[in-house]
């Protein structure tokens, strides 16, 4: 399969170009149409199959520009070290596009935090701890989220974020799109899967 079996546009096609990507990975040509179909997803995929960009493509193509301050996409991942590298991601895919992105995590001033989510963003990619100090504290709203995507579920879970999760989820819209990948698919993941998500389609490569 090709990039060009798939509708993408422009922007997304020249930062493609750009970083060298010759044709999608098994996981991306699988999860590109499920996710750009608007169904719920669980991905089982190792990192380094490309699983990033998977989610990041339908992601961006989906975006439109906007001004409005509250995010309209969630990525909760397990730790600090991802939310750094999944913004980085997110900006080389997004070269072309204008989409402003806010990493939060754990161990920074909360008051760094509340600055730069009040300046507005399009994309929260943050740790379920610190995101849900955030929500506490009132200074980040998540009713516009159409999208959530949760990375490595196993490890969040195993690091013991259920409590936080489960409290982010019960404050989203229900009206939205849930993606999530996952290394393993152990029994905590599949009790997670059953409450919180509606017939996802299931990926593996
Ligand atoms: P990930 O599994 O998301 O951590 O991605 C692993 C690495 O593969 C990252 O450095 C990506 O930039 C790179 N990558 C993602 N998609 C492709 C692709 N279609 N072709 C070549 N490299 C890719």
């Amino acid at each position: 399969e090709a990039f060009e079996d798939f509708k993408i546009n422009k922007q997304l096609h020249y930062a493609i170009e750009d970083l060298g990507f010759e044709k999608p990975t098994p996981i991306q040509a699988k999860s590109f149409p499920v996710i750009m179909s608007g169904r719920d997803v669980v991905g089982i995929a190792q990192t380094g199959t490309g699983k990033t960009f998977a989610y990041m493509l339908p992601i961006l193509q989906n975006l439109k520009f906007s001004t409005q301050k509250h995010p309209r996409v969630l990525i909760m991942v397990p730790t600090r070290e991802l939310v750094i590298q999944v913004e980085e991601e997110i900006n080389k895919f997004a070269k072309y596009i204008n989409v402003r992105v806010a990493a939060v995590y754990g161990g920074v001033n909360m008051n760094t935090h509340h600055q730069l989510v009040a300046q507005g963003c399009d994309i929260v990619v943050a740790t379920p701890g610190r995101l849900y100090d955030l929500t506490l504290s009132r200074a980040l709203q998540l009713k516009q989220i159409k999208q959530l995507v949760i990375d490595e579920v196993d490890v969040m879970l195993d690091l013991g974020f259920r409590f936080q999760l489960t409290n982010i989820l019960e404050i989203l819209p229900p009206r939205r799109q849930n993606i999530m990948f996952s290394a393993t698919m152990t029994d905590d993941v599949d009790l997670f899967i059953q409450d919180f998500f509606k017939a996802p389609e299931n990926i593996s490569v």
